[in-house]
C-alpha cells in the first residue's frame, strides 16, 4: 500500500525555480530554468505562434481526432527536412524518416527503448556533464551499462577534447554515445568542425552508434544549418543515427511536448520494419501524439511566408540576438568591476545556457545573499539576464568571487 512509498529527491531546477517564485525580494532574479524570456524578463509567445493558433481556431475542418502512431506526417516530414537539409539524399532515398514525439525528451525517451530492444544496445555514453536526465530517460528505456566521457576541463573552462576523444577510444562497440547536436547543455561548449572530424573517427572505427540530441537547433546560433552541421556532416559520412528533436526553445512550444525523433538507415528497405515496431513502442507508451503544436510547427515549416518570418527575418534571429547581447553585457560589466578571473568563456559559450565556472559554495551564496537563483552547478540561463538586472547580477558575482 501507499504508506510504503518513500519520498524521492526534488528535481534542482523547479525545486531553485520555485523558491524563485516564492521569494519576495523586489530585485530577485531566476537564471535557474531554460526557458527564453525577453529584456524585460518576461515569456514570449512567437508572433508566428499565435498567428497559426488564432488561424486554426477559426478552421472548423480542423478536428480532434486521433493522430497516427507515429505522428502528423506533414509535421515528422517537415522535421526531418529541417533537420537533413531538404535537399539531402537520404531524403530522397527513403532512408530517414521522422516518429512524432512528446518534444525532445520524448524522442530520447522513444529512441532509446528502439535502440535496446530491436539493436540490442545496452551501454550508453553521456557526456560529463550533461543534461541531467539523459541517465534517467536512457535507464528507464531498458539501458543498463550508463558510462561517460569527459567533456569540460573545469580549469581551462574549455572542453577537455583529448579526454573525450579517449574516452570514445575505450568505449565498447556499439555503445549508444549521445551527442549534443549543438548548444551544449550544461556547458555551452561546442566542439569545432574539426573536433567533430575526429569524433566522427574515433566512432567509425570503434562502431559506436551516435544518438544526437538536437535541442536547439536555430536557437543557438540563429541560423538552421549551420546549428545541423554536426548532424548532417555524419549523416554524409554515412552513419547510420538517430536524433531527438524538439520544438521547446526554438518554438517557445515548452509545454506543448512538440518533438520529433528522426533516424537514418542505411537502407530504405529497413524503414517499415522499424517503424512497425516504433508503432508497438509507441502505443505501449502512450498509444499515440497531441496535435496541437504539431499542427502549428508543421504550418510554420510549410508555409513559405510564416517560415521567413521564423527563421530569417527575426523570430530565432531576435532570440539569439539577445542571448549574445547578454553575454556580452555579463562579461563586461564582470571586466569593468575588475572581477579576478578570465570571463571570456560567457561569450564563447552558445546557447540558453553559460557554465560560469562558479562554484556551489558562490552558487549558494548568490542565492542566499542576493536572492539571484541558478543551479549549484554555477549553470545560469543567460536570458533570465536583461538590461535591467545584469548589472546587480555582475557585482553579485564579483562580491561572491572576491569575499
Ligand atoms: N535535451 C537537452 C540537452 C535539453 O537541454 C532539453 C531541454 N532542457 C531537452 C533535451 C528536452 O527538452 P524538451 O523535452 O522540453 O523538448
Amino acid at each position: 500500500r501507499f504508506e510504503g512509498v518513500e519520498q524521492g529527491p526534488p528535481i534542482e531546477v523547479f525545486q531553485l525555480n520555485k523558491l524563485f517564485i516564492d521569494d519576495t525580494f523586489k530585485n530577485k532574479v531566476n537564471l535557474t530554468i531554460g526557458a527564453y524570456r525577453d529584456e524585460n524578463g518576461k515569456p514570449w509567445v512567437l508572433p508566428v505562434v499565435r498567428r497559426t493558433e488564432k488561424q486554426m481556431a477559426e478552421d472548423e475542418s480542423l478536428l480532434h481526432e486521433y493522430l497516427p502512431v507515429l505522428g502528423l506526417e506533414q509535421f515528422t516530414s517537415a522535421s526531418v527536412s529541417m533537420l537533413l537539409g531538404e535537399d539531402n539524399p537520404v531524403i530522397a532515398e527513403g532512408r530517414a524518416f521522422g516518429v512524432q514525439t512528446l518534444s525532445g525528451t520524448g524522442g530520447l525517451r522513444v529512441g532509446a527503448e528502439f535502440l535496446n530492444k530491436h539493436l540490442k544496445y545496452t551501454t550508453f555514453y553521456y557526456s560529463n556533464p550533461t543534461w541531467e536526465n539523459h541517465h534517467l530517460v536512457f535507464m528507464n528505456s531498458g539501458f543498463t551499462q550508463p558510462r561517460s566521457y569527459r567533456y569540460w576541463n573545469a580549469e581551462t573552462r574549455a572542453i577537455d577534447f583529448d579526454g573525450l576523444i579517449a574516452d570514445l577510444k575505450g568505449a565498447p562497440e556499439n555503445s549508444v554515445i549521445i551527442l549534443h547536436a549543438c548548444a551544449h547543455n550544461p556547458t555551452g561548449i561546442d566542439p569545432t568542425h574539426e573536433q567533430w572530424e575526429k569524433i566522427a573517427d574515433v566512432m567509425e572505427e570503434r562502431k559506436l552508434f551516435p544518438f544526437f540530441d538536437s535541442a536547439y537547433q536555430g536557437f543557438a546560433s540563429g541560423d538552421l544549418d549551420r546549428d545541423a552541421w554536426a548532424v548532417r556532416y555524419f549523416v554524409k559520412r554515412g552513419f547510420e543515427l538517430v536524433c531527438a528533436q524538439s520544438y521547446a526553445k526554438n518554438f517557445g512550444l515548452y509545454n506543448e511536448r512538440v518533438g520529433n525523433l528522426a533516424i537514418v538507415m542505411s537502407d530504405a528497405k529497413y524503414v517499415a520494419p522499424s517503424k512497425s515496431q516504433l508503432t508497438w513502442i509507441v502505443r505501449g507508451m502512450y498509444s499515440n501524439p497531441p496535435a496541437h503544436g504539431a499542427r502549428v510547427v508543421a504550418t510554420a515549416l510549410t508555409n513559405k511566408h510564416l517560415f521567413d518570418q521564423w527563421q530569417v527575418r527575426d523570430h530565432i534571429k531576435q532570440m539569439s540576438s539577445r542571448v549574445f547581447e547578454m553575454r556580452e553585457a555579463l562579461r563586461s560589466e564582470l571586466v569593468k568591476l575588475g572581477t579576478p578571473g578570465n570571463w571570456d568563456h560567457i561569450v564563447n559559450q552558445i546557447g540558453l545556457f553559460s557554465y560560469t565556472g562558479l562554484t556551489q559554495r558562490q552558487s549558494e551564496y548568490l542565492m542566499e545573499e542576493y536572492h539571484i537563483y541558478l543551479l549549484r552547478t554555477g549553470r545560469i540561463n543567460v536570458c533570465g539576464l536583461n538590461p535591467g538586472n545584469v548589472q546587480y547580477v555582475a557585482r553579485a558575482i564579483n562580491d561572491a568571487v572576491t569575499k
